[in-house]
């Protein structure tokens, strides 16, 4: 019996044993382990195979009686193999993983400046696979000869890669620069794959730049250390199969459209048919202040209501596969959108004006709903990533959603 896991301090969060749980037919288990227990833990425990993540890819190397060139190389290993002797060797495949990131973002860097942000370990094997490319890979860091204060030395870069954790969940917000004083840039990749889209990534997507989360790299390392463990060789296509499964179930699905398109019925339909969790941001806000929504604006206006759903969004669109139905406005504010789309696949609810019902929503009472759809139209246009009619059965609608997720266009 094959037997492998995950090495590392804090692990509650992660998504290795997801990974390689499609990857092969072996046990996979995590190991969290305090720096004091580390060397026992490499001389007792009988496994296979472990990958090694934060903070130990460095504190391993003396336990391992041989390192494979690159883990020699860049110093940290990621993976490690027991072999028949006992003895172990140690594997880095974060090196292969950016390669793999790399390919999928297809740029040509040969000769082209690649900014790396950070100097961690990250940083090193970034710099490594940059190198091998043919890039000129500069290091930013905070403190070193390269830093955010000279980083108009290095203006003429066409690629940047992140590798500090600004921007990770669940603080968000952060973005390390600014994309605006990069005329030649071609490509951003961030290691971070939790939020999908960083600021930074969001921001590179907004100027048509080519751009790329860390998923990929962390799956594509996986199967690296697969064929370690096991012996066998993985075809790369079980790269892309395991990315999508992944990133689909990750993402929040977001529903957007007009008061009554039906976002509450279809999220409700779609959260039972995957099992997730359902969440409508107008109950969310109820539950919040104890009154109705009606109520709200009665008191608060609308500029009050829409405020509150700001700070709803902000709290559910940070977390991951939730199916959300937001109030009808909420494209009326230009903050949410970024909020939104930083984790989730927003998809437009189209339903005919004629059919939408009025009762219960105060906007669409005292509103035209034919004007307000016209305002509202390029809003929705602009937040969605799809869109669904839904003008037959709910289980229609549901199933071109679904469908819609397997196949984007
Ligand atoms: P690390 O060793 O802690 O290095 C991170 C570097 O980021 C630091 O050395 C620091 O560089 C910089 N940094 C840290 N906090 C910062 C801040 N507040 N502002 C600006 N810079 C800051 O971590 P790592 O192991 O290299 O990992 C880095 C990131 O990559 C993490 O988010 C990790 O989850 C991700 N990662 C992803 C994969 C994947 O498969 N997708 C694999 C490995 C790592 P300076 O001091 O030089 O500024």
């Amino acid at each position: 019996m094959i037997k492998c896991g995950l090495l590392g301090r804090s692990l509650a969060h992660s998504y290795s044993p997801q990974i390689h749980s499609r990857l092969g037919n072996y046990a996979y288990h995590i190991f969290e382990k305090e720096p004091e227990s580390l060397e026992e833990f490499l001389q007792v425990v009988n496994f296979t195979g472990i990958n090694v993540t934060i903070p130990y890819k460095k504190a391993v190397l003396p336990y391992c009686a041989e390192l494979t060139p690159i883990a020699k190389r860049l110093g940290a290993v990621n993976t490690i193999v027991r072999r028949k002797d006992g003895s172990l060797l140690g594997h880095n495949t974060d090196y292969f993983g950016f390669f793999f990131l790399m390919k999928r973002l297809g740029i040509d860097l040969n000769g082209k400046k690649a900014l790396i942000l950070g100097s961690g370990g990250a940083s090193n094997t970034v710099f490594a696979v940059l190198e091998d490319l043919g890039a000129i890979p500069v290091v930013i860091s905070r403190t070193g000869e390269n830093n955010y204060q000279n980083l108009h030395l290095h203006y003429d870069a066409a690629c940047i890669v992140n590798t500090t954790p600004v921007g990770m969940y669940p603080n968000t917000d952060g973005q390390i620069i600014d994309l605006d004083d990069f005329p030649v840039l071609e490509a951003v990749a961030d290691l971070i794959y939790n939020p999908a889209r960083t600021r930074l990534l969001m921001d590179a997507e907004m100027r048509g730049l080519k751009t790329e989360n860390g998923l990929y790299m962390l799956v594509a390392q996986a199967k690296q250390s697969a064929e370690f463990f096991t012996g066998c060789s993985i075809s790369d296509s079980v790269i892309d199969s395991i990315h999508h499964a992944l990133k689909l179930q990750m993402e929040n699905i977001v529903l957007i459209g007009m008061p009554g398109c039906g976002k509450t019925t279809v999220g409700t339909a779609l959260a039972l048919k995957l099992n997730r969790t359902f969440i409508d941001t107008d109950q969310e806000i109820e539950a919040m202040c104890g009154c109705s929504i009606p109520e709200i604006f009665r008191t608060q206006g609308e500029a009050g209501f829409r405020k509150l759903e700001t700070e709803v969004l902000s709290r559910f669109s940070k977390e991951s596969g939730l199916i959300i139905a937001t109030g009808g406005g909420c494209v009326t504010k230009e903050e949410n959108s970024p909020l939104l789309h930083a984790n989730s696949r927003i998809i437009w609810l189209k339903r005919e004006i004629d059919k939408l019902p009025k009762s219960g929503r105060p906007l669409s009472l005292s509103h035209d709903l034919q004007t307000m759809y016209k305002i509202r139209e390029p809003l929705y246009q602009r937040f969605a990533d799809s869109i669904i009619y839904n003008d037959a059965s709910v289980d229609d609608t549901v199933d071109n959603i679904l469908n819609d997720l397997e196949n984007p266009l």
